[in-house]
């Protein structure tokens, strides 16, 4: 790194002083550059063949060469027809060497495209994820392998990274977002174990998760507050004032001309109702520490996250009793009660099944069927096979003591009752934490006797029709 500032550090100053670099005000952005990965920006081509001349003539004089090869020229702002044209006239050279022109070229590790579209980057960084979920499957990620906090926990800390990767500065179109959604949501049922059917909108408040879109709106939030934090003299912070001056001016004309990634944040933070207090950032009236900032970012972003996701839940049938049994999102009670006592994860599993919607259960009053066990005609097949069934009548017998230890009583099932076999602690009469545990343990057995008899009943009278 040293010898790079060693280097360097003459060059750009020399570009600057050139003055054929892009200027902000009064901040020369000219050359934007960490370690030898060097960007030159300039508003015509005739400045851009005046800065790779001075470049060529620093590397002559200091001793080094630039590989002509590796680097790529690219020109924004112009139609696919006048690109074609332009293209077969124009020619970039450092010295002798001709620099080819790009489509794309990734600069510091982000794939920046001519026409900002971005669906071919989203499309690799989900790949990328995807490849490390897989390997993360031969460790083990199917019923009975790794534990599911586990492997949310290493979901987060591998695949998150690299799917979002200087997601910071992205502009996303709704196509892409949904790719991630996509692609976060499959993991979301991979790592519970739950099949693909499983309601969409079940499946991520059950491990904690946010959506994927929240976590970018997180991350830039957070970026927009380490741009803030910056010394006066230093050209992000400069560009973010000036960008943000803009801005104020432009806010009561047209916004729509007013582009970029500074009106992109502003107009985040508005959404979050956090215009205010970072317009007074921008201006230098208070200071915001890392973890204030942090702690307030986080807050709203949960807030939204969980109001979004309720409003999700209204009007769906199949999760009508999800949504009464799950309240927040945090991994729920059944994985906790997985890393307590591991052997019981098989039931666990047919309750997390029956809880997100994944078996066909009607619980529409209006919707009656014959049951396949009792021949009677009935409503909310759910409270049936499980409280009212007389061919379950000998499972409930065996279960009826043991669960009205805690205050359930099966035999006269409610919707209350049906909540706390769900996982509801509010209705469970226990003393202490284990058991509390027991108790889940033994509604988790219950549920899952009861509904593998009745899927045996179910599989083989549709066989017959
Ligand atoms: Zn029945």
């Amino acid at each position: 790194m040293f010898q790079y500032t060693l280097f360097i550090d003459g060059l750009i100053s020399e570009i600057e002083k050139s003055g054929c670099g892009v200027v902000f005000g009064n901040t020369s952005i000219s050359s934007p550059t960490v370690a030898d990965d060097m960007c030159l920006l300039s508003l015509w081509k005739p400045n851009l063949d005046i800065m790779l001349n001075i470049c060529y003539n620093y590397s002559v004089t200091w001793g080094f060469e630039y590989g002509a090869s590796k680097s790529a020229v690219m020109v924004f702002n112009e139609s696919k027809q006048e690109r074609k044209r332009n293209r077969e006239e124009r020619v970039f050279k450092i010295g002798s060497d001709r620099v080819k022109e790009v489509d794309s070229y990734c600069h510091l590790g982000v794939v920046i495209q001519i026409d900002n579209n971005n669906t071919e980057r989203v499309e690799k960084h989900i790949g990328k994820a995807r490849r490390e979920l897989n390997s993360m499957s031969a460790i083990g990620m199917y019923p009975g392998g790794l534990d599911p906090t586990v492997a949310s926990r290493l979901y987060w800390r591998v695949c998150i990274p690299t799917m979002l990767y200087g997601s910071e500065v992205w502009t996303s179109t709704n196509k892409e977002i949904d790719m991630l959604e996509l692609f976060h949501r499959d993991a979301a049922k991979r790592i519970q174990w739950l099949p693909k059917q499983t309601n969409n909108n079940a499946v991520l408040a059950t491990i904690g998760w946010r959506h994927a879109k929240m976590e970018i709106e997180r991350k830039q939030l957070l970026f927009f507050g380490s741009i803030c934090r910056l010394n006066e003299q230093c050209v992000y912070k400069q560009i973010l004032v000036y960008r943000y001056k803009t801005f104020k001016s432009n806010i009561d004309g047209n916004d729509n001309c007013f582009f970029g990634l500074v009106k992109q944040y502003l107009t985040l933070l508005r959404k979050y109702n956090l215009y205010e207090i970072a317009c007074d950032w921008i201006e230098g009236n208070i200071n915001i520490s890392k973890g204030r900032w942090k702690s307030i970012v986080s807050e709203k972003i949960h807030d939204r996250e969980f109001s979004e996701w309720r409003v999700s839940l209204v009007g769906s049938e199949r999760l009508c009793i999800f949504k009464t049994v799950v309240k927040a999102i945090r991994p729920c009670t059944w994985w906790k009660i997985l890393r307590i006592r591991p052997r019981v994860r098989k039931k666990v599993l047919t309750v997390m099944k029956v809880l997100c919607g994944v078996y066909v259960f009607s619980n529409s009053p209006n919707n009656t069927q014959d049951c396949v066990m009792c021949t009677r005609n009935i409503q909310r097949t759910l409270k049936h096979v499980l409280f009212e069934c007389t061919g379950m009548n000998y499972i409930r017998d065996k279960y009826v003591c043991e669960l009205g230890k805690y205050g359930i009583d099966i035999k006269h099932g409610d919707d209350d009752v049906l909540r706390a076999l769900l996982g509801d602690d509010e209705f469970w009469e226990v003393y202490d934490e284990i058991n509390r545990v027991d108790g889940l343990c033994a509604s988790a057995n219950f549920v899952d006797e009861v509904i593998v008899r009745w899927n045996e009943c179910y599989t083989s009278c549709n066989e017959h029709i």
